[in-house]
């Protein structure tokens, strides 16, 4: 990657934008880019720097990245809810010359490890459900500021794109140097130092997640994908995880493995606004990941913003449980999607006509009675069954997540409710520090048939 058209050589020390910025670590990658920590040398403030690779590939997405996140930054004044706060800003943007090309750079507020590292951390229990609320509320109150002022689809809403905010910054820098400290002096492997760095730790686990057991299963053949690196031992974490949610000097805060004393606020943000698109321009249908994907996607039929609220569902599942939703896998005589729209059956019950004659798949899943072509023997299990049966959520707790998931869950994307109603749902009323949060110009339970790109691309004719 490290050639012309890819990264950048970047290293700790180097200046970017006429010594504006300069250098201090890595944070993380992607497929477009390096990201690293640096220090804007006037105000000595963190900031993230999000280096893209040089081909014109790379910078022609990243300058739709960049309109996506203007857009998002300059309708903040039409913010009635606080929405806005809940998605990760851009800061500042411009060009850097290099040895491997021009390389288009993102400058970004500094923010912590994302949520699959949270998720990873409670296994095999879900995270708290006092957290769940929390960062369900603000997750829904981003979406609903994206969706309904901005006209901008996210298209790839996961646990590894929403991150979570660093109280404090340099205090956080310094436990993760004291770790690394403290590890060098008892001589753990030096690998070790890496991921002790939220985003480096996130890598790792991300790999490792596809092991992970979902509710349903069809293939019983699960390949373990080996650990590149060790994780960090689990005191290690639980003093990073204190001094990334609170910001607080971990001998003043209340342990947070004990759920009981859970009570404090968090605040996490939408990231990677790489795939998003407009409610009007839609780049292409190959969106979401596997996981998270809508059934409207995988039967190729029209989709819009109702596609993040399915996402948002799977995730939220996974937060309070620690397992996915839906786990396709493919078998002897049956693909992944089949697998995937087999599981989506067991769990909501048959098609609605409307995705079976829009979707432009239909042929290859479904005869023509609408039964699925490839899977015969389906298992019935609804959602409420689930929680209770596999999770063992009282019967009282079952009814109220699958009263508010259920919404999120329907299969036609047009009846799909919206993140601004979805904050209104009895659910959310006692999420600590958010209690009395609402969205006055919706509805519960309101369908965002209202909202312009809501289940199709937006056109004006
Ligand atoms: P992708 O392959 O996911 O599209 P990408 O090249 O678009 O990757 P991002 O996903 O934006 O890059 O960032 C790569 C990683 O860097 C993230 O997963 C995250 O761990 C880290 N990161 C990104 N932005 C920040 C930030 N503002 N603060 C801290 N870490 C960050
Ligand atoms: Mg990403
Ligand atoms: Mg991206």
């Amino acid at each position: 990657d490290y050639k012309p058209g890819g990264n950048h050589p970047a290293y700790i020390g180097e200046f970017y934008n006429n010594g504006k910025y300069k250098l201090t670590r890595k944070l993380g990658w992607g497929h477009f880019s390096t990201v690293w920590l640096a220090e804007e040398t006037i105000t000595n403030q963190h900031v993230a720097l999000k280096i893209v690779k040089s081909d014109k590939v790379y910078s022609e997405a990243a300058k739709d990245e960049i309109k996506v996140l203007k857009k998002l930054k300059e309708t903040q004044k039409y913010d009635r809810y606080g929405g806005s706060g809940n998605i990760m800003k851009l800061l500042d943007n411009f060009i850097h010359e290099g040895v491997n090309g021009h390389h288009i750079v993102m400058v970004f507020e500094v923010l912590g490890e994302n949520l699959l590292a949270m998720i990873r951390r409670y296994e095999p229990n879900g995270v708290p459900i006092s957290y769940v609320k929390q960062i369900t509320k603000q997750l829904l109150l981003g979406l609903d500021y994206m969706h309904r002022c901005c006209g901008i689809i996210h298209t790839d809403i996961k646990p590894e794109n929403i991150l979570m905010e660093i109280g404090n910054v340099e205090k956080t820098i310094q436990i993760i140097d004291s770790m690394n400290n403290k590890k060098r002096k008892n001589s753990v492997d030096s690998q070790m130092k890496e991921l002790i760095v939220g985003a480096t730790c996130n890598d790792v686990i991300q790999s490792e997640h596809s092991v992970s057991t979902s509710i349903h299963k069809r293939s019983k053949s699960h390949t373990l994908i080996t650990k590149s690196q060790p994780l960090p031992s689990p005191s290690v974490i639980s003093e990073l995880e204190e001094s990334l949610i609170t910001g607080n000097d971990n001998s003043a805060s209340p342990k947070l493995h004990n759920n009981a004393s859970v009570n404090q606020q968090i605040t996490v943000k939408i990231a990677d606004l790489g795939n998003a698109c407009w409610y009007d321009k839609h780049y292409t249908n190959s969106i979401q990941t596997r996981e998270y994907r809508s059934p409207e996607v995988l039967l190729n039929a029209s989709w819009g913003c109702s596609a993040d609220i399915w996402s948002s569902a799977c995730f939220i599942f996974e937060l309070l449980t620690g397992d996915f939703l839906f786990e396709p896998n493919e078998g002897h005589s049956f693909s992944k999607d089949d697998d995937h729209l087999a599981q989506m059956i067991e769990l909501l019950g048959a098609f609605p006509d409307y995705l079976l004659e829009n979707g432009k798949n239909k042929k290859k899943f479904f005869t023509s009675k609408g039964q699925l072509r490839n899977i015969s023997k389906l298992k019935y299990w609804p959602l409420q069954d689930v929680l209770k049966e596999k999770y063992k959520y009282t019967a009282k707790d079952a009814n109220e997540i699958a009263d508010f998931l259920l919404p999120m869950l329907r299969l036609d994307p047009r009846k799909r409710s919206d993140a601004g109603s979805l904050i209104n749902h009895p659910w959310l009323k006692d999420t600590i520090g958010m209690e009395h949060i609402t969205i006055s110009d919706r509805k519960l339970y309101s369908v965002g048939d209202d909202i312009p790109g809501w289940s199709h691309e937006f056109t004006n004719g």
